[in-house]
């Protein structure tokens, strides 16, 4: 069973002469442990796909099933519990807290969840994110390759199915930009993680195994790179 499927999905924000349809009947599998780029022009549905995939925002029609359960007929609440530990999700601008330090930031999903923190775990991520050190810096103390890295090991630290990047290197230069690609494929390969990333970088979309192209809310190309 694939770990992800998607059928028929749409998406309307607005109503009358002002709905916006950000996605018109989208559907696609994705296989567990694929590493999967989501491309196309700015405005065509990318985030919107992505956060719906994530338990973020329901669909206005359409089912997305992860390990063949359907994630909105969830309630509001349980569908909560699986953002937090079914999901992995990173940002362009990292969506750090400010007044919580990097141990603190990453631990946050766990922490919220009423779960105890996996020390061992803890430790192993800092080491993989080179943040040994800066356990007690505060966001706005890290460079941005630094800051990423946080929301990585936010996004990691509940060993999600799947993680969701939406445009993870926008804000960093292209040494930066790699060395966060490089993460998110080590823990893809080395964990099996499901990676689903947005990206405009065609040299990161060249990297994963399949790309799908968006365009007006339809996919308009979907192609095997490397199984
Ligand atoms: P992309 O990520 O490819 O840039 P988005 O998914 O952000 O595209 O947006 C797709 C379309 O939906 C755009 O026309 C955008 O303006 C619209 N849209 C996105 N979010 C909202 C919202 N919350 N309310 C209204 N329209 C939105
Ligand atoms: P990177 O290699 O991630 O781009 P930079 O060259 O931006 O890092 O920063 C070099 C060092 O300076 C890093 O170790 C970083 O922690 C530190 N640094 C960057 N920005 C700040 C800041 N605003 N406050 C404190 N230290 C910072």
């Amino acid at each position: 069973m694939d770990l992800l499927t998607v059928e028929h999905l749409t998406k309307t924000y607005g109503t009358g002469e002002n709905a916006v349809h950000a996605l018109d009947d989208v559907s696609f599998s994705v296989p567990r442990g694929q590493f999967l780029a989501i491309i196309g022009p700015s405005g065509s549905g990318k985030s919107t796909l992505l956060h719906i995939l994530g338990g973020v925002d329901r669909p206005t029609s359409g089912h997305v099933y992860m390990n063949g359960e359907d994630v909105y007929s969830r309630s509001d609440t349980a569908l909560a519990i699986f953002r937090r530990r079914e999901v992995g999700l990173i940002y362009q601008f990292y969506n750090l807290i400010p007044v919580l330090n990097v141990v603190e930031n990453i631990t946050l999903p766990v922490l919220m969840d009423g779960r105890k923190v996996n020390d061992a775990r803890l430790q192993e991520l800092l080491d993989t994110l080179g943040l040994r050190g800066r356990e007690k810096h505060l966001p706005n103390q890290l460079s941005g390759g630094q800051q990423q890295r946080v929301s990585i090991g936010r996004a990691l630290i509940n060993a999600p199915s799947v993680v969701l990047a939406d445009e993870p290197t926008g804000n960093l230069d292209r040494k930066n930009s790699q060395e966060i690609v490089e993460l998110l494929k080590y823990s893809n390969r080395q964990y099996g993680q499901t990676l689903i990333v947005i990206t405009h970088d065609e040299s990161i979309a060249l990297q994963a195994d399949r790309v799908l192209a968006i365009e007006d809310g339809h996919i308009v190309r979907d192609e095997v790179i490397r199984k």
